[in-house]
């Protein structure tokens, strides 16, 4: 099939800094795409989304007023199975970050070898502003607007930045109430007492600290001799700094929207109340607080970025002091830092590969859910060890063979594995 006319061409790449989840996920996908025998009519497929979905969500304030919120659903790729992915509640919310999002998934899926294709979603919203019952009855009403969308074997949400458990438990009951069944598959990441999966909470951290382990074991360093700056203290960066510290490496800084908690003789990172436990309160018993943008410089062996997207850049990247980054929030690190820490030979394992935990353990819920039959927390974890060692040595055989990034290796992996199943199917009609 020829690409010469195509109707729609992917946005040329930009020379700047400023990129959007949505250019720096092109200009990673065109990168990457150089490496793997796929016929670039698959490569223009995979440059745009299947679908994006907007809605409007009317909410009724606490006070009687009506407030009226955007909200989006991007479907990227289902070529290996429904789509998947979070769903976040944040005011910088796009259209086009959702299809960025989207597209990391399917990535993180096939990597995964997770019969998975990626979605992202969220609605343009501070959830800071707004009260529980707000917060519930926006959900409810997303969750209304989104149900010809959503479903158990066509796309699952899971939760994301701003969202929890408790917004998974709203949305499947919103949605099963309307389709008059208990639904619990249709989004994962719920509380365990409706079907969600015990270890599923903790599962993008854990893996952040598996791949790291595995990294430094690759680069046969000790992790009872390693320092580790880990940027955000929600539900990944503070259960990777605490699963890395139980097994011996020495945490000196964590940070929140305040600034970041440091000792370089390593912080007692267990009484460090996490986001969850109690927001904000990271820098509040801390000896020393540094700006978040000095974590990022500090002279530590491995630095985890696991709050936002966009915090590694060409104005800093330079900078960088560790000398391994581990990606533990999504696209952290925009296509300029990369080509920095490539030249500067940093390591830097990737977001689809590192954090890839969550939807691991996403679809062991929806497993549990289909089959209507609870794992133990134990079993969970030893499904994940073995899922990420798979998907370690996976990534680390094409990083040895093509003599290429740790991106770009899981790129290939990932793209391979697309490549194989856009063949098999071919293009309908
Ligand atoms: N939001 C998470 C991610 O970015 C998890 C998605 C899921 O479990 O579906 O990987």
């Amino acid at each position: 099939m020829t690409t010469s006319r195509q109707a729609i061409d992917a946005e040329p790449a930009v020379a700047g800094e400023s990129q959007t989840a949505l250019q720096t996920a092109r200009r990673q996908l065109a990168r990457a795409a150089e490496l793997v025998d796929i016929d670039p009519s698959v490569v223009a497929r995979l440059t745009h989304p299947r679908k994006v979905v907007e809605v409007t969500i009317p909410i009724e304030r606490d006070d009687g007023s009506v407030a009226v919120y955007r909200g989006y659903r991007a479907q990227h790729d289902s070529v290996r199975g429904p789509h998947k992915g979070g769903l976040r509640y944040h005011p910088e919310v796009t259209s086009d970050e959702c299809v960025g999002l989207a597209m990391w998934m399917t990535w993180k899926c096939a990597v995964m070898d997770l019969p998975f294709g990626g979605a992202k979603g969220g609605v343009v919203v501070d959830p800071k502003d707004l009260s529980e019952a707000e917060r519930e009855r926006l959900t409810r009403r997303f969750a209304q607007e989104l149900r010809e969308t959503v479903g158990p074997m066509r796309d699952i949400p899971a939760p994301d930045m701003g969202t929890d458990a408790q917004t998974m438990a709203w949305f499947m009951d919103a949605y099963s109430m309307q389709e008059g069944e208990t639904t619990p598959g249709v989004v994962t990441g719920k509380p365990p007492v409706i079907g969600g999966s015990h270890g599923r909470e903790e599962a993008p951290g854990r893996s952040v600290a598996l791949v790291t382990r595995a990294a430094l074991d690759y680069y046969e360093r000790d992790l009872a001799t390693t320092t580790v700056a880990v940027q955000g203290y929600g539900s990944v960066g503070a259960n990777a700094a605490r699963l890395l510290d139980e097994w011996g490496a020495t945490v000196v800084a964590v940070s929140d929207v305040n600034g970041a908690a440091y000792d370089p003789d390593g912080l007692d990172v267990a009484s460090i109340p996490t986001h969850d436990e109690e927001p904000e309160a990271v820098t509040r018993a801390a000896d020393e607080v540094l700006p978040n943008e000095d974590l990022l410089e500090l002279d530590v062996d491995v630095l985890i970025p696991a709050a936002v997207g966009n915090v590694l850049t060409a104005e800093n990247a330079g900078d960088v002091r560790a000398d391994l980054v581990v990606e533990g929030a999504n696209g952290p690190t925009t296509v300029a830092a990369d080509e920095l820490f490539e030249a500067r030979d940093v390591p830097v394992i990737p977001d689809i590969l590192a954090n890839a935990g969550g939807v691991t353990v996403s679809y062991f819920e929806w497993l549990q859910d289909i089959n209507r039959r609870q794992w133990s927390h134990d079993r969970v974890h030893q499904e994940l060890n073995a899922e990420m060692e798979r998907a370690w040595d996976a990534v680390r055989d094409a990083y040895e063979s093509r003599d290429v990034t740790w991106r770009d290796a899981a790129y290939a992996v990932a793209l391979d594995r697309l490549s194989a199943a856009h063949d098999a199917r071919g293009l309908w009609p």
